[in-house]
């Protein structure tokens, strides 16, 4: 068996006009105003109270209601995934993986409609919000594939000392995790972490971003209906400050995508219990190098959507360039011609790039950061401005330069669309620099020199790093293609989503002997 990437836009290649009116004809699909339960076990549960979501694209679209879980409702999840793990963890990995196939099969017939919805709930323009659903579908695939490939991860072990010695060894999972899932990608990075657990015989309570909670109900929905049983995976929704520490209190694992600050108090406090796995992805502030020897219009594109697709809201976006002194005028003089393109504004529109940010609180925290860096005396080349801030969350694509290095903006993850360009002299000054923040998640190099390329490689400390990348210059990664996952501050257990070793984060080894 081979794996191959689902390429929605690849197949639709020459029949572009079909693309734009399926995708258009599931826009009007989506159901918009409902209410929505709880998923536990086998119930659908309506809480006492609930909450809100409203599209960030414009205010005054309601994509749901969704329940606030409580303490109560919380422990009833993890009683139901308690139960389900007695039996779940004894399945067969072949079965597993036949679930696991159907859910792939599943979403692919509903590809267009849950990336309206996406587009609906985060503001992603629709050829992200597609990319986004070709990723879920690789995950099913690709662990699918893994388990297969590696018989369930059971090995027959040497048994040279004793003739009548037989040994083996098992992986076997923990037990039930808490799945704590991002705004960004609220249906892949929700699959890689859930699917992790359950298809390696784990089973999962699921939180999603409470801006996002409408993706994840749709992913539970569509693994119940592909054969996962009742109680493997759950949904509860809630804002994570009130409901988050019930979860920890009570699982056996935790995985976690977000920033780096939330997951290292949440870890903290989860192992300090009791030593127990997690799975992380944190932040970034992924760098990007351009050398004198770099192909100037390969870089700026390849800068331009790494930093500015989905308005900077990935944890792989590009947040840093360090270009040569003698490019770097010419490269800022082609990168803002780019950038004076960009066409903001409704994402559901066939042409606009760039969409909305997430919410109120990210407009407020791009206002600050471009306050910071004016007054520590960057220059705004381009951008800068909030475009509307009240129907919905709309802001420019900005540029600043020459901010000192040592300003705090060059180590913080910003989630915004606000890219830092500063100047080097040599690629031992930009790798110094790129290495100089806790982060290692993303990083990439412009430059036609193998030699530069291999430089770069062997030094970088990253996760996933590429060269004269032009679709993203630090983004896009996929499942089965770029193991996902970051060094240093921006991951935990140094196994990348949508690799060959993922899998592993969710099991433990049990070595297992018998004597005829
Ligand atoms: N996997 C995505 C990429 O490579 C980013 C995921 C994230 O933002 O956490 O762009």
């Amino acid at each position: 068996m081979v794996f191959t990437n689902e390429n929605t836009i690849a197949k639709y290649k020459g029949r572009e006009e079909e693309f734009h009116q399926e995708f258009e004809k599931a826009l009007e699909r989506v159901k918009l105003g409902e209410e929505y339960p709880l998923i536990i076990g086998e119930e659908e549960i309506k809480t006492s109270r609930t909450f809100e979501v409203r599209s960030p694209i414009d205010t005054s679209i309601l994509i749901g209601r969704f329940q606030i879980a409580d303490e109560n409702t919380i422990d009833k999840a993890f009683k139901a995934a308690k139960e389900a793990f007695k039996s779940w963890r004894l399945t067969s990995w072949k079965e597993r993986v036949e679930i696991a196939k159907r859910a792939a099969e599943l979403i692919r017939r509903r590809k267009f409609e849950l990336a309206a919805t996406i587009t609906l709930e985060n503001g992603k323009n629709r050829y992200e919000a597609i990319a986004e659903v070709d990723e879920t579908i690789d995950y099913f695939e690709y662990y699918a594939y893994i388990l297969q490939i590696n018989r369930g991860f059971a090995h027959e072990m040497d048994s040279r000392m004793y003739k009548n010695e037989h040994s083996y060894s098992v992986m076997k999972p923990y037990g039930s995790w808490a799945v704590i899932a991002p705004f960004n990608f609220p249906l892949a990075i929700t699959t890689t972490m859930a699917l992790g657990a359950v298809i390696t015989g784990n089973t999962a309570v699921i939180k999603p971003s409470s801006d996002t909670p409408l993706s994840a109900y749709n992913l539970v929905k569509i693994m119940l209906e592909a054969g996962f049983p009742p109680g493997v995976v759950n949904y509860v929704t809630g804002s994570g400050k009130d409901i988050v520490d019930f979860m920890l209190a009570r699982s056996d694992g935790m995985a976690f995508t977000g920033s780096k600050d939330v997951g290292h108090s949440l870890a903290k406090r989860f192992i300090e219990r009791d030593p127990r796995p997690i799975v992380m992805e944190l932040g970034g502030k992924n760098p990007v190098i351009v050398t004198d020897k770099a192909d100037l219009n390969k870089a700026v594109e390849g800068v331009y959507r790494g930093a500015f697709g989905f308005g900077g809201q990935k944890c792989s976006a590009t947040s840093r360039v360090y270009v040569f002194e003698s490019i770097h005028d010419k490269f800022i003089e082609k990168l803002v011609n780019k950038v004076k393109e960009t066409k903001i504004g409704d994402p559901r529109k066939r042409d606009v790039f760039l969409g909305p940010v997430i919410n109120r609180g990210a407009v407020e925290k791009y206002k600050r950061y471009i306050d910071e860096a004016v007054k520590g005396v960057g220059n705004v080349v381009i951008g800068g401005k909030v475009v509307e801030e009240n129907k919905g969350y709309y802001v420019e694509p900005t540029v600043v330069t020459g901010l000192p290095y040592d300003h705090w903006l060059w180590r913080t993850e910003l989630f915004v669309p606000i890219l830092l360009v500063g100047k080097v002299k040599t690629l031992e000054e930009a790798l110094m620099r790129a290495n100089d923040v806790e982060y290692g998640l993303t990083a990439g190099i412009f430059s036609e020199d193998p030699k530069e390329v291999e430089y770069f490689f062997n030094n970088i400390e990253a996760g996933v790093v590429y060269a004269n990348r032009t679709v993203g210059a630090t983004t896009g990664a996929m499942p089965g293609v770029q193991p996902f996952g970051g060094w240093k501050h921006s991951g935990w257990t140094g196994k990348n989503a949508g690799g060959p070793y993922y899998l592993l984060s969710f099991l433990r080894e049990q070595a297992q002997t018998y004597y005829d």
